[in-house]
């Protein structure tokens, strides 16, 4: 069993969803096929929802209505004989009927989790009843009937695999199965979602539950990058990744992937292969346990980052002190990413200035507090254990010219760190791409 999902725009126009259904029928391994929204229907849903919290219903209409426009153009290009496009008008107008119904409704958040829901329904209902025009036999799996998160807002492994299974054994002798990424039910029963971008975290959870062969994510860009080709030229795929430096990489700026869906596959040892829908023969990116010691594979960079710096003679020879420091952030739910220590300083970063000055408020009580903003990280991901020596020294020596705020080394075997201003940042990644990738 394989795992294949398409994100927003691969199945963004008829065309494409006509594309990805010849990609699915290819050869006759069982599968389950993961679609997103068509592309755009997510933001245009987010968009209603914000007009309709509001209580703006005028507003909201009009972009109902055009979004309702863009289906009706869709719907008639994918599919071509009578029976299904009376089938495809029925599934826009029963989706777009709730969304007009909400308009009527006393709107609130659990409405606007059920508003974004009829992105994925739409695709997906269209997909599935193009697969039957041309006379391909599928299932259409609700993935609100297995899809499920807790208390704490995470994925139960455990019950998607009890439930999937159900499902899969209902349809026996079915090879493919077509179902929604994003959406899922909560604790509560109610419709609820994996957050922005979730459909990569659906198709790993679903390759998790199932063990998979493979998880496939389906974009429109050959894998993962070895540097960031808007500003670097000569970027090539990064062929092989283990798990650990993909989600270097996810978290660090490659947009390709979402952050948290390198988590379930990993667990369950599942390779997870990013390919290209527009050239499917491209190798792509393959993600497994595979190690490959000594590799640098891609620098990537963060943008938005805040550095914070907390001086105090209290520090020097006491103990303690960074738990309290570590309190505070944990109290206002703010990540920290990167870390450096002196014997009387404290450096920290964080990409999140929500609670930034209630943060501050606090750390002053300990010391001196110095902010600096406008900065980035710039990380190099690689194997770097068996590296006695020499990987540090290349990339401090490409750096050369431009100021490092700070250096972090050694936090795991997978990433080197640096913070610079994010007015520099272009500079260094043409420069790490010269120390690193050109010998
Ligand atoms: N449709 C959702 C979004 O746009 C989920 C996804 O595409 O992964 O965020
Ligand atoms: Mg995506």
């Amino acid at each position: 069993m394989k795992v294949l999902k398409f994100g927003g725009t691969s199945v963004g126009l008829p065309q494409r969803m006509h594309h990805v259904a010849q990609l699915v029928t290819a050869d006759k391994e069982s599968k389950v096929v993961v679609l997103s929204a068509v592309s755009g229907t997510t933001n245009a849903l987010v968009e209603i929802g914000e007009l309709l919290l509001k209580g703006n219903k005028s507003g909201a209409t009009k972009k109902i209505d055009t979004l309702y426009d863009k289906y009706l153009d869709f719907y008639k290009e994918l599919l071509s004989e009578e029976e299904s496009l009376f089938k495809g008008k029925e599934i826009i107008d029963t989706h777009f009927g709730f969304i007009r119904y909400l308009l009527d409704s006393s709107f609130s958040e659990w409405k606007e989790k059920e508003l974004l829901a009829q992105g994925e329904l739409l695709s997906t209902k269209l997909f599935y009843t193009y697969l039957k025009e041309i006379g391909i036999k599928a299932v259409l799996l609700p993935a609100l009937d297995f899809m499920y998160i807790d208390e704490d807002g995470e994925p139960d492994v455990e019950y998607i695999r009890e439930k999937l299974h159900e499902r899969l054994a209902d349809n026996k002798g079915n090879q493919i199965f077509v179902t929604q990424g994003f959406i899922c039910k909560n604790a509560e029963g109610l419709i609820d979602n994996l957050k922005r971008g979730g459909s990569d975290y659906s198709a790993s959870l679903i390759g998790a539950a199932l063990q998979a062969d493979e998880v496939q994510i389906w974009t429109d860009i050959s894998g993962m990058h070895n540097n960031d080709p808007r500003i670097v030229e000569d970027t090539f795929p990064i062929a092989e990744l283990s798990f650990e430096e993909a989600a270097e990489l996810a978290y660090f700026g490659a947009k390709i992937l979402h952050p948290s869906s390198i988590l379930p596959t990993q667990k369950y040892n599942v390779p997870v292969h990013l390919l290209n829908t527009m050239q499917p023969q491209a190798k792509g990116t393959l993600i497994s346990s595979k190690q490959n010691p000594g590799a640098i594979k891609a620098v990537a960079a963060k943008d938005g980052i805040i550095a914070i710096k907390i001086k105090s003679s209290r520090m020097l020879l006491a103990y303690g002190f960074l738990r309290k420091i570590f309190e505070i952030f944990e109290k206002y739910k703010t990540p920290i990413d990167m870390i450096t220590t002196s014997e009387v300083a404290v450096s920290l970063t964080i990409d999140d200035d929500s609670q930034l000055g209630a943060i501050l408020d606090e750390l002053k009580e300990f010391g001196t507090v110095q902010v600096d903003e406008e900065l980035s990280i710039v990380c190099i991901v690689g194997d770097f254990v068996s590296e006695k020596k020499g990987i540090i020294e290349k990339v401090i020596h490409s750096m050369n010219d431009i100021p490092l705020r700070m250096v972090s080394f050694g936090g795991s075997k997978n990433n080197i760190s640096l913070l610079i201003e994010t007015e520099k940042k272009r500079e260094a990644l043409l420069s790490l791409n010269k120390g690193l990738f050109h010998k």
